[in-house]
């Protein structure tokens, strides 16, 4: 009696989705004129600072303390 266990499918983010600046806007299909990158990005909630807004880097990783610890993309 081989039990067939469900396999749950993990969930994946629909295509297509993009992670928005809380700056200024700019996502990930429309970026900053000057060619901006992101400084933090959570693909989870869709939220970001680009590289156009570096003054909220302090504000974002005050945040993220109280939370979860966020990653930079680069580093
Ligand atoms: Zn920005
Ligand atoms: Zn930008």
């Amino acid at each position: 009696m081989s039990a067939g266990g469900s396999s749950a499918a993990r969930q994946v983010l629909p295509v297509g989705m993009v992670s928005t600046c809380i700056g200024c806007g700019c996502d990930d299909t429309h970026g900053c004129p000057t060619g901006c990158q992101w400084l933090r990005v959570d693909r989870e909630s869709g939220d970001g600072i680009c590289s156009e807004c570096g003054n909220l880097v302090e504000a974002w990783d005050h945040n993220a303390r109280r939370g979860k610890a966020l990653r930079p993309a680069h580093g």
